[in-house]
């Protein structure tokens, strides 16, 4: 027998396996800030050596230029404002961060303490976040922001050249979902080699699917590629930034082209897709009942929602404090779009931050979303979040934050702050 002192992260008995550290993970010695110093100094050098051999082997590998990140990466690396801070907090007496590495007991299935399943998919920018998809175990990919392959270049790729890139991704994740979202060009997100007229307001500007409609012959070079490359299994393609359901046929109207146009080609190519509306703006939410009926999902970025919602520009930091994901209204517009999702059968789930925020995700499980498609190293905390999760719980929860007319009050029915 064996007697353990140690302080208790929750009240109650806990019957678990036991991991024993022999090195103390604390700065409690004396000599903390030198040993955590020369720690840091290593990691960055180590850090510093993996990039340049990510970078060679990527720059071999890679179709979309993403090689060039890495150039940023080693630069941010040694810059002062991360580095340089990060030596000076040392020195001023922060304590060491607990390794952040991969849960041993992550997987990629996720099922409730109460027992139901949820999907915790994984969001990717660049083919070279594969590697953290897969690491991190995501049941598939929530959303492929298929806008970055664009922006890294110096004119728009090719049919060709997509193709190829969006076929490496299904190959490499092959057997599961993975859900490739059009072209979201706009807003914050600007093209060097498309001159865009200097617009007052961006964010509800030429953007995203405005932005595919107004330039087709980009849009359907986009759905050709994915059409090709899905040819041999599922194909889930998903649209940004949809206002109104004339938008929406459309679009299904131009994907229909793009498939009729292959066959008589005779070029292989998935005629059916399965086809996924963005939930992003405000509008979309009024018409989330319709859009449900002749999409065949739904998946609702919060991240414009909230913006969109809450008339606060998500990069203008001056007002970052308004831009509060918890707002009564926001909670009212998840809960509307999850329902409609719901009484249309068509699956829904969360592809924005709030996805992997930890005090709101036992709301969006009580609304009814069983998807969460979080940034792959968030995939983790948002398992563990779930697997915690009593539903019953979580849905008397939810039906009490959306009676709070408050902040307030919804916030005094959330978890509390880390
Ligand atoms: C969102 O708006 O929530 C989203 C996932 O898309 P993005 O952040 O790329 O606009
Ligand atoms: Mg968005």
């Amino acid at each position: 027998m064996l007697f353990l002192k140690g302080h208790p992260a929750a009240g109650g008995i806990a019957r678990g396996r036991l991991m024993f550290l022999d090195q103390p993970t604390t700065a409690g010695a004396g000599n903390a800030p030198a040993r955590t110093l020369e720690d840091f100094r290593r990691a960055l050098r180590q850090t510093e050596i993996q990039l340049e051999r990510l970078q060679q082997q990527m720059e071999q590998r890679l179709e979309d230029a993403a090689a060039l990140i890495f150039s940023a990466h080693l630069l941010m690396l040694k810059g002062d404002a991360f580095s340089g801070a990060m030596i000076r907090a040392i020195k001023g007496g922060a304590p060491p961060a607990a390794a952040e590495g991969v849960p041993p007991d992550l997987t990629p299935e996720t099922a409730a303490a109460s027992g139901e399943r949820f999907r915790v998919m994984a969001n990717m920018n660049l083919l070279s976040d594969l590697l953290a998809v897969r690491e991190m175990k995501a049941e598939g990919v929530g959303l492929y922001r298929a806008e970055f392959p664009f922006i890294v270049r110096h004119d728009f790729p090719s049919e060709e050249e997509q193709c190829r890139i969006y076929r490496r991704i299904l190959d490499e994740l092959s057997g599961q979902e993975v859900v490739f979202h059009t072209l979201d060009i706009g807003g914050d997100k600007m093209l060097s080699y498309y001159p865009t007229p200097g617009e007052a307001n961006p964010f509800l500007g030429l953007r995203a699917i405005r932005f595919s409609l107004r330039n087709q012959a980009v849009f359907s070079q986009q759905i050709r590629a994915l059409l090709r490359a899905g040819s041999e299994r599922e194909l889930s393609i998903l649209f940004p930034m949809i206002a109104s359901l004339d938008e929406w046929l459309a679009v299904r109207s131009i994907v229909q082209a793009c498939v009729d146009a292959l066959a008589r080609e005779g070029i292989p190519h998935q005629a059916a897709p399965r086809l996924g509306a963005m939930i992003e703006v405000s509008a979309a939410m009024e018409i989330a009942e319709e859009l449900a009926a002749h999409a065949d999902f739904l998946s609702i970025g919060t991240n414009d929602l909230v913006q969109y919602l809450l008339a606060v520009d998500r990069t203008n930091e001056q007002i970052s404090d308004l831009y509060q994901s918890h707002h009564p209204a926001v909670l009212r517009a998840l809960h509307r779009v999850a329902q409609a999702a719901l009484r249309r059968g068509r699956p829904v789930s969360v592809c924005g931050d709030m996805a992997a925020d930890r005090r709101m995700i036992p709301f969006l499980a009580g609304i009814g979303i069983r998807t969460f498609s979080v940034n792959p190293r968030s995939r983790p905390a948002c398992q563990l979040v779930l697997r915690g999760l009593d539903l019953r719980r979580a849905e008397e929860q939810a039906r009490g934050m959306l009676k709070a007319g408050t902040l307030r009050e919804v916030e005094a029915l959330m978890a509390p702050p880390e």
